[in-house]
């Protein structure tokens, strides 16, 4: 499954990108050096469980009912 993440070099670049979520790190594309996925990216955290986020929320509930049968 694919999902945007926020990743971060040692040099302090941020990248967004897609990627499978099993992916824990990629090459960043501004300086070449390992950048690792931040967990708190602000995508992977908008699941709409919380509530806290209504417009995530109906978005996830549309997304999950439209897999029913
Ligand atoms: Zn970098």
């Amino acid at each position: 499954m694919f999902k945007v993440f926020d990743f971060k070099c040692d040099k302090g670049h941020v990248t967004e990108k897609m990627v499978d979520a099993n992916t824990s790190s990629i090459p960043c594309p501004e300086c070449g050096e390992l950048a690792t996925k931040q967990l708190a990216a602000p995508m992977s955290v908008l699941e709409g469980v919380s509530g806290a986020f209504p417009g995530a929320a109906m978005k996830w509930d549309k997304a999950h009912s439209a897999r029913l049968p």
